[in-house]
Parts: structure tokens; sequence; C-alpha cells
């Protein structure tokens, strides 16, 4: 049988932004409903090592610090539905949400944290690697690679961005793309052209990842040149992709302003959308940061504008 719930808040998506804006709402008394989508946790429920969440001085592990916010959230007072918001309507208030199980639910303000997925090659063996030498996260996870090689996939900024960062760690990175031209900012490609740690591979597309099976590791990446169709090997510890994010918003589309590729846009210094009472926290909004903290920290705005919000007389 379906059920219908009301709320005051509702949040979508049980990432960092997600539970954190639940964790704050909770302690505010607005007795906060989240629903977790696809991948509870979302995306650092995909990592393995985490060292720079602050408060824990030793290594901790993605999945873990998920499950420990959701506890959080859960103790402090969220209600959290294993499920999946299918359609929305913003048309008016209060605001209707109707999951994948049938359930519907209303809320006077809702809390989008639905995050992004970064994008994957595709490859069997990029999934066998990821977490164990496969990565969509230099900042995360470069550090890990302190005296070795890496290689970077892609051309865009975030690419060569990555590529500058894991220099500060690694000796020798390589930056792969499948084209001959890089789409990054010219000062971007200036630096990461004259820097002495890093090489350019040009026209070339990863065809597999290779490793050790014990423990699991990269050992080496299959290169193809698109042009010529030769083979190559290249000796890398790790393997960066970044080949760019997608922000999950499908079932927004037409119901808030976002960005030409899909963010949901917000006002300055806040998590605002256009539409009043509808509030947008971590990846789903920021595609510069990406990070676990500015995630949270996100969360907690919108959670702190929520509470703002139902509290003029006029909401
Ligand atoms: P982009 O979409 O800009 O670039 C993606 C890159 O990956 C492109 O070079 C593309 O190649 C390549 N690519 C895509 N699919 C594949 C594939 N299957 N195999 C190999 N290569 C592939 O993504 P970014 O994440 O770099 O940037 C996203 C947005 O965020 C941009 O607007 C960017 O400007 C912005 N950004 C801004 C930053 C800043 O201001 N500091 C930092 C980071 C991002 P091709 O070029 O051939 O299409």
């Amino acid at each position: 049988m379906t059920e219908k719930y009301h709320s005051p808040v509702l949040i979508i998506g049980s990432g960092a932004a997600g539970y954190t804006a639940a964790i704050y709402t909770a302690r505010a008394n607005l007795q906060p409903r989240l629903i977790s989508g696809m991948e509870p946790g979302g995306q650092m429920t995909i990592t393995t090592d985490v060292e720079n969440f602050p408060g824990f001085a030793d290594v901790i592990q993605g999945p873990w610090l998920m499950e420990q916010m959701r506890m959080q959230a859960e103790h402090v007072g969220t209600e959290i539905f294993n499920d999946l918001i299918t359609s929305i309507d913003f048309s008016k208030k209060p605001f209707t949400a109707v999951a994948d199980s049938g359930n519907t639910f209303t809320a006077d303000t809702v809390i989008v944290a639905t995050g992004a997925k970064a994008r994957w090659l595709g490859l069997e063996s990029e999934d066998k690697f990821k977490g164990y030498g496969v990565s969509a996260c230099a900042t995360c996870d470069g550090f890990f690679y302190r005296g070795k090689e890496v290689a970077v996939v892609g051309g865009g900024n975030t690419a060569v961005e990555e590529a500058l960062y894991l220099t500060t760690h690694a000796d020798k990175v390589t930056l792969i793309h499948r084209r001959s031209q890089l789409r990054a900012e010219k000062i971007l490609q200036q630096r990461l052209l004259e820097h002495e740690k890093i090489q350019t591979i040009w026209d070339c597309v990863v065809e597999e990842i290779i490793g050790d099976e014990n423990p699991l590791g990269v050992t080496a990446i299959k290169l193809r040149n698109v042009k010529t169709n030769e083979i190559n090997e290249l000796s890398v510890h790790g393997l960066f992709i970044a080949i760019g994010h997608t922000p999950s918003t499908d079932i927004f589309s037409g119901k808030i302003s976002m960005d030409r590729e899909g963010y949901i846009i917000t006002a300055p210094d806040s998590t605002a959308t256009n539409i009043s009472g509808v509030f947008a926290a971590g990846d789903v909004q920021d595609k510069i940061f990406r990070q676990a903290v500015t995630a949270a920290g996100t969360g907690c705005m919108a959670a702190l504008e929520v509470e703002k919000y139902l509290s003029e007389p006029t909401k």
C-alpha cells in the first residue's frame, strides 16, 4: 500500500550534502525526511581511503564515513527512506514528490542534494581497479601517489587542473587526450605544457587498465592512437579519469533553473534556487570544488536557510 507523508523539509539525496542538511534540520526540530536515492551515501561510497575529511587523524574509509553520517542523521531525528524520487512538482505548495515505491512526499521546503556522477570510460578493467589505482578525484587520492607515476585522461579544465595538482605528489604525470587540442583555458594549458613533470600524449584513448591481482593495483595502461590504431603500453601506478561529471538533475529538468550542463543554479553566497522554498546543496550545484567537505558545508547552509525561510511569517 502506498503512503503519503508530509514534512516541513524534504531532502533528496544521501551524500555528504544531504546528510549534513538532515543533521542540521533535524536538530532544528524540522522533522526532515530524506530520500536516499539509488546509491545511498553517494560518491564517497566508491572511494576507499579518505584522508582529507577533517576530524579523523587516521585514514578512514569513504563508505564508513557515509554510514556514520547516516546514523548521525537518524540519531538526531531524520526519517530516511531507501527510495528514489521519480517525479516532482515545484509549481505549487506544498511541493509534491512521488517515489519509485509509489509513496508521495509533500513538503513546505525541499533541499535538492542529488549530487553528480563522475563520467567513466566504461572499461571492464576500470571497474575492477576503481579505488585501487583508478580514481576520479586527484584532490582526494593524489596523496597516495607520492614519488610514483600517474596518468590523467581528459582535455578539459578538470583534467589539466588535476594533472597540475598531481605534480605536487607524483614524480611524473602523463596527460592523455583523445585529440591534439585541449579544451581547457589557455592559461591552464600553458602551465601544463611548461611543467617539467608533465608529459602529454595526444590522440590516444585508454583501451585497458592492467594491474596486479594481489594486492589489487594498477601497473600500466594500454593506449590506442585513434589516428594510427597503434597500441602502446604506459607504466603507471595510478590513473585519474577527468572526462567530466554529470549532475543528477534529470527529474528537475524544466522545473528549476540550471546551467547548460545541468547544474542547478543557486544565488551567490546562498543555496537558494529560483524557486522560493527550494534549495540546492553539494555537487548538484557545484562543479568547481566537488569535495565531501564543501558538499557538507553547503548542506549546512541549505539547512540554515530552510530554517530561516520557514520562520518567516509570510511562508
Ligand atoms: P569538460 O566537459 O570541459 O571536458 C571533458 C574532457 O574529457 C574533454 O576534453 C573531452 O574530450 C574528454 N572526454 C570526454 N569523454 C571522453 C572519453 N570517453 N574518453 C576520453 N576523453 C573524453 O569537463 P571538465 O570536468 O573538465 O569541466 C566541466 C566544467 O567545469 C567546464 O565548464 C569547466 O570549464 C568547468 N571547470 C572549471 C574549473 C575552474 O574554473 N577552475 C575547474 C574545473 C572545471 P574532447 O575535448 O575531445 O571533447
